[in-house]
């Protein structure tokens, strides 16, 4: 038995599924997941010494590359400082100047530790703000694992959604409504018959957890305009595509500004760190200054923030996110025409250092699309590129990374691999 095995097998024994978030165990793809021993620049090693193209990148936070001697310096030298302070200090202004510059439409800032605890205070001050209850998320868009946010479609296009967890109640989720995304009319509806009682609308603005999926440049100015019109916080999702698809966020990519924003992921640069932010007049509803209740022991942790702060003085270095986009285009179109050449029906997209693979005639834009896609085919090229070296998610409603470690070598390297991958699943 190999060494990945019986570690999962122990870890099986003491921690449910053997692992501490779902995705990790490989339920959706079958097999022994691969634990993770070591990670630098684009590499990955398992607990059998095997080596890994990496394209998980820690799910987005790794854009620098794994372990980057910066970074790590960065941390070492925050560490030898303490570990927690349960205060104020200097260095967490430091970082939400720095969001604030980046980010345009963030006025104002709180630093949190999980994308689900930047997005689930973000919907409590957007319902506070507003005095209203209702929220409106989208399908296949992930928010984290908040109650009101684990909420699949109800039976009608306008009902009120169901829970998507077992031990969430019926109650709370039915102040959720759930739309398809990319539709434009489920959308113009909604608001003809709720608009004035919707709290927020968040969404990815690209979305990575259904696979990449991008909205229609329609779409995202329907939504700036009816949520301004009734009244409505616009919340962009931001955890996965800030400092991401570009320098400015998926907003920056748009063209549009929405209220709130939350962040996470690269912020922390691999670090427990992650953000909310937006107007000063909402984001001043936030207690101290005012009635919605907000805290946390560990946000703003000088180390998480010290891993942070390195990380986005990285990425404003010329060329960044030009190299990140050429990687991405060199990989996709190299996967695309190795499957054409062997006849698999494939097709890729990318924005940024973000990327998908479709095994579909065209790029899907909504989960129902995504799921109409051939997921039987992911699975086989997943463990085709595992087998040689190459680690994507294990699954097929994941979105893919590079980070600036990724050379034109290695997005080379994984190309000639598919080839072979794409040959096996032809013949
Ligand atoms: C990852 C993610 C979250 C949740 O963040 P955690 O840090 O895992 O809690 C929320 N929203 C989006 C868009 C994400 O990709």
């Amino acid at each position: 038995m190999n060494r990945n095995e019986q570690l999962f097998n122990r870890a099986k024994a003491i921690i449910p599924g053997g692992v501490n978030s779902p995705v990790r165990a490989f339920g959706s793809v079958g097999g022994i997941p691969r634990f993770i021993k070591k990670a630098q620049g684009a590499y990955v090693w398992d607990e059998n010494d095997t080596r890994y193209i990496d394209y998980v990148g820690s799910w987005g936070p790794a854009i620098v590359g794994h372990a980057h001697p910066e970074v790590v310096e960065a941390v070492r030298e925050a560490a030898l400082g303490g570990l927690s302070f349960g205060a104020p200090s200097a260095a967490e202004t430091v970082i939400a100047e720095e969001i604030a510059k980046l980010v345009p439409s963030v006025e104002r800032v709180r630093l949190v530790s999980s994308g689900t605890e930047a997005t689930m205070s973000a919907i409590r001050l957007a319902r506070g703000y507003t005095g209203r209850d209702k929220i409106v998320k989208f399908e296949g868009c992930y928010h984290g694992h908040s109650d009101s946010l684990l909420v699949k479609a109800g039976s009608g296009l306008l009902t009120f959604g169901n829970p998507s967890s077992a031990g969430v109640p019926a109650d709370f989720t039915r102040h959720t409504i759930v739309l398809p995304y990319n539709d434009t009319t489920a959308l113009a509806q909604c608001f003809a018959e709720f608009g004035h009682e919707i709290a927020c609308v968040i969404l990815e603005p690209i979305a990575g957890n259904m696979n990449l999926i991008k909205p229609s440049a329609e779409f995202v100015q329907q939504l700036r305009s009816l949520t301004s019109e009734a009244g409505a916080v616009l919340i962009y999702d931001e955890v996965m595509t800030g400092f991401r698809v570009a320098l400015g966020g998926a907003q920056s990519v748009h063209g549009i500004t929405p209220d709130l924003t939350t962040m996470g992921k690269v912020i922390g640069g691999g670090m427990p760190l992650a953000a909310f932010g937006g107007k000063k007049e909402i984001m001043e509803c936030i207690s101290p200054l005012g009635s919605v209740y907000q805290a946390g022991t560990l946000s703003g942790n000088p180390v998480a923030v010290a891993a942070g702060l390195k990380t986005l003085e990285i990425i404003q270095r010329p060329g960044f996110y030009e190299q990140l986009t050429a990687a991405c285009r060199q990989l996709t179109d190299g996967l695309t025409s190795a499957a054409q050449q062997a006849g698999v029906t494939f097709c890729a997209d990318h924005i940024g250092g973000m990327f998908g693979l479709y095994f579909a005639e065209h790029i899907p834009q909504s989960y129902a699309d995504m799921t109409a896609s051939n997921i039987e085919g992911f699975k086989t090229f997943f463990h085709g590129m595992l087998d040689r070296g190459v680690a994507f998610g294990p699954s097929a409603y994941e979105a893919s990374f590079v980070s600036a470690a990724h050379t034109p070598e290695l997005i080379g390297e994984t190309v000639e691999t598919a080839k072979a991958v794409f040959q096996q699943m032809a013949g």
